[in-house]
């Protein structure tokens, strides 16, 4: 086995800037090998650059939307390590406010191509990877906004479709975690916090790095971890 497929490898898409960047900075500085996708190959290899000073990492060009980026992506992985321990789906997007009673099939579209579609396609392509792992671990960031039952869910404008995106990805990660209990993979989910990213106009009262605290936890559990849930820093969070 050659040092690239004795690595310990994780992948964190949309992981050129804001919370992945800092969950791809906290995965490497614990000594994995860490590919960031980026859906621009510009800004994807400006930030591995950046993030070399914390542990190898490098940029892979990622649209979780795009099968053909996704088929490129499972191809490097294999050739070059042959399997994958950490998959962190953290790629996501938004649209502007709008009252439920004006959505259009066309908003939900666009936040679930990302949200919701781009992280099963991404994850099944990449699941015999992950059962190669002796400790597969796949975290989805997800959002307090898709815990029905917490309060914080309901402050200020929650987005219909960003919100239901997110409760579909906790839904999603329970599915995962109850067709895998018998591997060794765990599949949980890691919600942020209000984080100052480009996604809020950098209007969150957290730090992308305290953010992403939750995603790397999640990522490096031990065997006798969590699988099915959906955590932030304080706990697991109601549906
Ligand atoms: P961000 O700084 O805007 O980063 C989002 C990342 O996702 C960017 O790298 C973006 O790439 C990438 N991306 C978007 N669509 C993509 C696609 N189709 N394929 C691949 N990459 C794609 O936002 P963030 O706050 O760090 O968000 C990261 C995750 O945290 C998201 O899932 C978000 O829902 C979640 N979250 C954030 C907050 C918060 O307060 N910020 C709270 C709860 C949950 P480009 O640079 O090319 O646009």
């Amino acid at each position: 086995m050659n040092s690239r497929r004795g690595a310990r490898l994780a992948l964190v898409t949309g992981a050129n800037k804001g919370i992945g960047k800092e969950i791809a900075r906290g995965l490497a500085r614990l000594g994995l090998v860490v590919l960031i996708g980026s859906r621009d190959v510009g800004r994807g290899r400006a930030a591995a650059r950046e993030l070399s000073e914390d542990g190898a990492v490098l940029d892979v060009q990622l649209d979780v939307t795009d099968r053909a980026s996704i088929e490129r992506v499972v191809l490097l992985i294999q050739n070059d390590y042959g399997h994958l321990d950490v998959l962190i789906n953290n790629a996501g997007t938004n649209v502007g406010y709008q009252k439920p009673s004006e959505v259009t099939a066309e908003d939900f579209r666009a936040v679930y191509e990302t949200n919701v579609f781009g992280v099963v396609t991404l994850t099944n392509a990449l699941l015999p990877l992950l059962l190669r792992s002796d400790a597969g671990r796949i975290v989805n960031v997800t959002s307090v906004r898709g815990s029905i039952g917490a309060e914080a869910a309901w402050v200020g404008q929650p987005s219909m479709p960003y919100s239901t995106s997110k409760t579909a990805l906790n839904a999603i990660t329970v599915h995962y975690s109850r067709e895998l209990a018998n591997t060794p993979i765990k599949v949980n989910g890691a919600a942020p916090g209000h984080v100052a990213t480009d996604f809020n106009g950098f209007r969150g009262t957290r730090s992308p790095a305290e953010g992403a605290a939750i995603a790397i936890r999640l990522a490096t559990l031990d065997a006798s971890g969590p699988s099915g849930g959906v955590f932030d820093d304080s706990g697991k969070l109601p549906w």
